[in-house]
C-alpha cells in the first residue's frame, strides 16, 4: 500500500514517496520512464513500485551510512539488472555500494532522467551527511533532499558530528530560497510538532499546521514535502534566535542561554529527552504498545 502519489510535479518530474519501515520515505523521482531513488533503505517496496509503474532506475542516491537508508541498495541494483544504476553517497563515508563519491559542490547530472542536483555537505548528524538539492528555473521551485539532516519541523540526532556543525548545516538549508521544496526521509511532523508547540507555545502557525498535518495522516497521506520558508516560521531548530525559544529554555533549564548555539545545544538535548520521555509513559501505560 503506498501513499497517494505525490501531486509535487515540476519540469516533467514527479517525486514519490514511498515509505517503508515505520516512518521512511525513499524519494523516487522520474519522468515517467526513468527514476532516480533516494536513500532506498528497504528495497521490496521500491522495487514494487518502480515495476507497477515500469521505471527503469538509473541513479541512487544516498545522504548518509545509515543502514535505514542504504539498507535497499543492492536488492534495487538486482532490480535494475544488467545496465545497473550508479549510486552516488558521500565522500567522507564508506558505503560499499557506493560508485560515485560526492562532497560538498558536487554536481550529479543524469539525463535518463533529465536531473540535475548539487551536493551540499550537512555534518552533524552523521560525519559525512551530504544534502542533494536541485536548483530553481523557469518559474519552478529547488527541491532539496536533506536526509537526516531537516526534518519537517525537526532536525536529525547528534549521532557523530558536533551541535556546532549541525547548526551550521542547518543555517546553509535555511538560506536557501523560502519556496525550496524540501523532502525529508522521515514522516517525523507530528512528534516533532508536539515539541515545536512546547518550545514556542505562542506560534500560531505551529499550531495550525499541528491540525492540518494532523489530518494528513489521519488521511493516510504524507505530510511532506515541506518548504524552507515554511520551516522558517515553524522548525524550533531554525528559529533559535527566537525570543520565545530562548525564555522557555531559560525558564525550564534556569541556565542562561546567551547565543543560538547554547539555544540550539539544549534544544536538541531536551528533544532527545522529550522523545524518551513519551516512550517511557506509554510504554508505562501499554507495554509493548510500541514494538
Ligand atoms: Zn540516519
Amino acid at each position: 500500500m503506498f501513499a497517494n502519489p505525490n501531486p509535487n510535479m515540476a519540469n516533467g518530474l514527479e517525486y514519490i514517496p514511498v515509505p517503508f519501515f515505520t516512518d521512511n520515505y525513499a524519494w523516487v523521482i522520474t519522468d515517467g520512464s526513468y527514476a532516480v531513488v533516494v536513500d532506498p533503505g528497504h528495497a521490496e517496496p521500491v522495487i514494487s513500485y518502480c515495476h507497477s509503474r515500469k521505471l527503469i532506475v538509473t541513479a541512487v542516491l544516498l545522504t548518509h551510512h545509515h543502514a535505514d537508508h542504504v539498507g535497499g541498495v543492492e536488492d534495487l541494483l538486482r532490480f535494475c539488472g544488467r545496465k545497473g544504476a550508479s549510486v552516488f553517497g558521500p565522500a567522507l563515508e564508506r558505503i560499499g555500494t557506493v560508485t560515485c563519491r560526492a562532497g560538498e559542490g558536487f554536481e550529479v547530472r543524469l539525463n535518463e532522467p533529465k536531473f540535475v542536483a548539487h551536493v551540499i555537505a550537512t555534518p552533524g548528524h552523521t560525519a559525512g551527511h551530504i544534502s542533494y538539492y536541485q536548483l530553481p528555473e523557469q518559474g519552478c521551485p529547488g527541491h532539496l533532499f536533506p536526509g537526516d539532516t531537516l526534518f519537517a519541523s525537526g532536525c536529525g540526532r547528534l549521532l557523530e558530528g558536533t551541535a556546532e556543525e549541525m547548526l551550521e548545516s542547518l543555517d546553509t538549508l535555511a538560506e536557501l530560497p523560502p519556496s525550496t521544496l524540501v523532502f525529508p526521509a522521515h514522516e517525523y511532523t507530528l512528534s516533532n510538532l508536539e515539541f515545536a508547540k512546547v518550545c514556542e507555545p505562542s506560534n500560531l502557525q505551529v499550531r495550525s499546521w499541528y491540525d492540518s498535518a494532523g489530518a494528513l495522516r489521519e488521511a493516510g497521506k504524507p505530510t511532506l514535502p515541506t518548504t524552507i520558508g515554511h520551516e522558517r516560521n515553524v522548525n524550533p531548530f531554525l528559529r533559535v534566535q527566537e525570543a520565545e525559544v530562548r525564555d522557555v529554555l531559560v525558564e525550564r533549564f534556569g541556565v542562561p542561554v546567551p547565543h543560538r548555539l547554547a539555544a540550539f545545544i539544549l534544544l536538541r538535548a531536551w528533544k532527545d529527552l522529550f522523545q524518551g520521555e513519551f516512550r517511557e509513559l506509554a510504554e508505562k501505560w501499554a507495554p509493548g504498545f510500541l514494538n
